[in-house]
Parts: C-alpha cells; sequence; structure tokens
C-alpha cells in the first residue's frame, strides 16, 4: 500500500489527506502543534468565513495572485464541495454579506471537528506535536526527520505547511525550506490582507477611532489602485479594517510609496458638500470653527481635519472665507495618508509569495522537480482576498494533491 506523509493538519492539510486515504492509501498528517487546525480557530473572528458562494468567474476576480493556476484544482474541488464536507458532518452553514459562507453556530471549532472526523473517517492518521525537521529523498522513497518520533519512510510527501503569518498557530515557514532543499523557486514572502504603517503620525491619535462609509481610494505612481466604499479604522501606527486589509492586497508587492485618500462623504459631490457646509456655517453662526462642524464628522477627527485644511480652528465662523470653505471641501473629499509600510507578516491575515506555480502542475499540485513531492495551501505563491476565498485555494490545492498522490501510477 502507498504510504503518504502530509505536513500539517491545516484546512489543507486535512483535506488532502482524507482525498489521499479515500484513494486506498495509507496517510499520515504531522503536525507540530497540540491539536489540528489552530489558524482555523482564528478564522473570521472565530466564526470562520468557510468559503464564498461565488461562481469560478468571481472567484478568479478574488485573486490577485496566480488566478489561473487554481482553474483546475477549483474544478475539481469547489465550494459547494466544501459546503457538502462540512454539512455532511452535522455542521450546517448560512451565507452571508458578499456570498461569505459561516457555520450557523458561528463557531469555528465546529469547522474544525467536521474536518478531522471527514479526514479521520477516511482513514487517516493525525499525529500531533510532530515537527518535521526535514524531508529528505532516498532510493526507497522520502524520509521524514519527526520532533520525537525520529524517521520515517514513505512514498509520498504534501507539504501543507502554511505560510508565515500568525506564527503562533504554527506556520513559520518551513515549507519553504523543504521545497528551497529540493531546489524549488520561493519568490518572495511579503504580508498581505494586514495593515498599513503610515509616514503621517496623526493617525495615532485617531487610535481605534473606525469610520463607516467611507471610500478609500489607493494611488500608486500617480495611478488609481483601487477605490471601495466600506469601513476602516485608525491605529498607534497607521489604519486597519476591511477597506484597508483589501488595498493592502493590491499593493502587497510594494506597499510604501502608495497614496491613500479617504473620502468622508461619499455621497456628496464637492458641490453638494459645500452647499451643506454653508447650510451648517449660517446655523453656527459666531462660533468657533472647531465648534461649527461638529455635524459633519466624528468629532476627534475635527481639530486634524481643520490643520489638513489650513483652517484655525479658533476663528469663528463670520471670518470664514470662500478659499478656506473650498479647502475644507477637498479635504474632507480626499484626506491624504502616505503609505510607509505594511505591517509585519506575522499580524497579516495571508502570505503573499511562496512556492513558484512554475515549477508545481496545476492538476495535480505535484512538484515538476521532484516526483512524488506535493504541495497544498498557503505554502504555494497564491493568494485572495477576503471573503472565503483564502480558505477555499487551501481545500482545492489539497483536494488535488491528495488525490493525485493517493491515486496508483
Ligand atoms: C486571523 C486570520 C483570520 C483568517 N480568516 C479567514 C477566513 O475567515 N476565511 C478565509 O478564507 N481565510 C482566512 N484566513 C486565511 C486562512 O486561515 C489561511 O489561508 C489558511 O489557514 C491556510 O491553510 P493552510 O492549510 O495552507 O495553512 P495553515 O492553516 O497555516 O496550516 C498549516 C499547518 O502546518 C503546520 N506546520 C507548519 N510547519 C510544520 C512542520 N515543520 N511540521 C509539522 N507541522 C507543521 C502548522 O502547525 C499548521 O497547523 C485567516 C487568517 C488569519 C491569520
Amino acid at each position: 500500500m502507498k504510504r503518504i506523509a502530509v505536513i500539517g493538519a491545516g484546512p489543507a492539510g486535512m483535506i488532502a489527506a482524507a482525498f489521499a486515504a479515500a484513494e486506498g492509501a495509507e496517510v499520515e498528517i504531522f503536525d507540530r502543534n497540540e491539536k489540528a487546525g489552530k489558524k482555523l480557530y482564528l478564522t473570521g473572528k472565530g466564526r470562520c468565513n468557510i468559503t464564498n458562494d461565488a461562481g469560478m468567474e468571481d472567484f478568479m476576480r478574488n485573486i490577485p495572485r496566480n488566478p489561473r493556476f487554481l482553474y483546475s484544482a477549483f474544478r475539481g474541488f469547489f465550494n459547494y464541495d466544501i459546503i457538502d464536507v462540512i454539512e455532511g458532518q452535522g455542521v450546517p452553514t448560512k451565507v452571508e454579506r458578499g456570498g461569505r459562507v459561516f457555520p450557523v453556530s458561528d463557531k469555528s471549532s465546529d469547522v474544525i471537528r467536521a474536518l478531522v472526523r471527514f479526514t479521520e473517517e477516511r482513514g487517516a492518521v493525525i499525529n500531533l506535536d510532530s515537527r518535521v525537521r526535514s524531508v529528505s529523498r532516498t532510493k526507497e522513497g522520502f524520509v521524514l526527520e519527526i520532533s520525537g518520533r525520529g524517521d520515517r519512510r514513505f512514498d509520498s510527501v504534501i507539504i501543507a505547511t502554511g505560510g508565515l503569518s500568525y506564527p503562533s498557530t504554527g506556520s513559520t515557514g518551513d515549507g519553504y525550506a523543504f521545497a528551497r532543499a529540493f531546489g524549488h523557486t520561493v519568490t518572495p514572502t511579503a504580508p498581505s490582507l494586514v495593515s498599513l504603517v503610515t509616514a503621517e503620525k496623526w493617525p495615532a491619535e485617531l487610535a481605534g477611532l473606525s469610520l463607516k462609509n467611507v471610500t478609500l481610494t489607493a494611488v500608486k505612481n500617480g495611478k488609481k489602485v483601487c477605490s471601495e466604499l466600506g469601513e476602516m479604522l485608525f491605529t498607534h501606527t497607521g489604519v486597519s479594517g476591511p477597506l484597508v486589509l483589501s488595498a493592502s492586497a493590491r499593493i502587497a508587492d510594494e506597499p510604501a510609496g502608495t497614496k491613500l485618500l479617504i473620502d468622508m462623504k461619499p455621497a456628496l459631490d464637492e458641490q453638494t458638500l459645500e452647499a451643506r457646509i454653508l447650510r451648517d456655517l449660517e446655523a453656527n453662526r459666531h462660533k468657533r470653527m472647531k465648534n461649527a462642524i461638529m455635524g459633519l464628522l466624528p468629532s476627534r477627527m475635527v481639530p486634524i481635519v481643520l490643520e489638513l485644511s489650513g483652517i484655525d480652528p479658533e476663528k469663528t465662523t463670520d471670518s470664514f472665507t470662500r478659499e478656506e470653505r473650498r479647502s475644507l471641501v477637498s479635504t474632507l473629499k480626499a484626506i491624504p495618508l502616505s503609505v510607509a509600510a505594511a505591517a509585519p507578516i506575522e499580524e497579516a491575515v495571508i502570505t503573499r509569495g511562496g512556492v513558484s506555480v512554475k515549477e508545481i502542475d496545476p492538476k495535480t499540485m505535484e512538484s515538476k522537480l521532484v516526483p512524488g513531492l506535493y504541495f497544498a495551501g498557503e505554502v504555494i505563491d497564491v493568494d485572495a482576498f477576503t471573503g472565503g476565498f483564502n480558505l477555499q485555494i487551501a481545500y482545492s490545492t489539497g483536494a488535488a494533491a491528495g488525490r493525485a498522490a493517493g491515486g496508483q501510477e
């Protein structure tokens, strides 16, 4: 019987092991942690955004890095397949805004239990507290050096060790080292879906303040990269929240130097906004500017917006000039920030970069350099936006690798 080792009991590794075992192979997973799916536990703020109910084309639009590489894996195992697997284990799912699929219970632990059961029912064995130190190849197959278990021999190996983000969940980049040792190219890694550090220091004064219904536009080298309506928040070092994470994925290759523009009033054009300001000032005659514009934006932002507009906060509305009004309108429509860097990769939701897709067969996830060696999940150079797309990449590449590794040649 074919003996297969899967390194990593994340979503990619568990699905890979289940599919390989279903093909009749003898499959063992090794994970360094004391439990399976440690990162999964954190997903979707503890609720696990399992996948997205989008169609294939929409899926592709949500994958900025190497989407075409994933076509055949998605065709083999897609969103409705993982929903079947999870519901088949007694965990019903629901679809929320933006096609995001969650367990009805809102508990990521239910998803983990479903995946563990699915994997074990198909006959794969999950070994915990078992860090793989190295993988090498001999004439008799692959040898894994495993902490506390010594050397073990296998016919095939599936590397599903994840990326570099949230290292406390076990993903510290070991898979990249294994891949390199076999001669694979690992494209430069960088944080994606991550907070951004700004050159300006004023966001720190607003740390914790979140903005709803604003538009965030990112501009790089004079070109608009993206512009989206939604929520964001200020942090001690810059900006975060859904809009910022989404923008970070589009500038992940080179975040520094990107200009961010926050439109505080996306529903109003400049003329309408100016008229609205005039009305506010009329209603607040003789008041100081800092008090007169309180109704326009969160009070903590007032001093900053006035400063950015070059307006003395202590002056009264009576001496407010037309130029100052125009300047206030321009600022409210485009508060400027410059990205100094992305926050560290340890804080990112996902890793950009990884084992080069040029050296992996997209149908089987098998290495083009080393027969019998497979990759699955975040360790591969693919990543997506938020919405459940990243987990789907893990299951789909896992299913492809498992089927191929477990099948008879
Ligand atoms: C905070 C947070 C929230 C997220 N929310 C979502 C979400 O809601 N929806 C979504 O689609 N995506 C989400 N993601 C992304 C998603 O979690 C990842 O895309 C996914 O977990 C990748 O799966 P994986 O199996 O490739 O890697 P991982 O889940 O990282 O699993 C890799 C496993 O390999 C093990 N391992 C590593 N090295 C070794 C070794 N040498 N020996 C043995 N074991 C090893 C690790 O312990 C780990 O268990 C989120 C990520 C984060 C950080």
